[in-house]
């Protein structure tokens, strides 16, 4: 299984679980992903590493770009009410 560490708090992210829920899908250079135990918005970048990402840039050329940003600040939310998963703080971490 491939992994990426959440460049804000270090949670291994696994690369393997799309929206679609099909198992050969992989990400891509500019594709969006959140944290499962911070909740920070991220993105892959061309090394598919993720970076942090600011949904207010996210402009309407993309599709969709209204709905992306609700479901992704409700996922936000979901997982900010639910707390860490990690309950030791890391560097950076809140
Ligand atoms: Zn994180």
């Amino acid at each position: 299984m491939l992994t990426t560490p959440c460049p804000k708090c270090g949670y291994l992210l696994e690369m393997t679980t799309a929206l679609n829920n099909h198992p050969d899908t992989k990400p891509s250079e500019g594709d969006l992903s959140i944290c499962l135990d911070c909740g920070e918005i991220l993105q892959f970048n061309a090394l598919l590493a993720l970076e942090p990402f600011d949904l207010a840039s996210l402009t309407d050329q993309v599709t969709n770009a209204d709905e992306c940003r609700r479901l992704m600040t409700k996922a936000q939310k979901i997982i900010h009410d639910r707390g860490r998963i990690n309950k030791k703080k890391t560097p950076g971490g809140d």
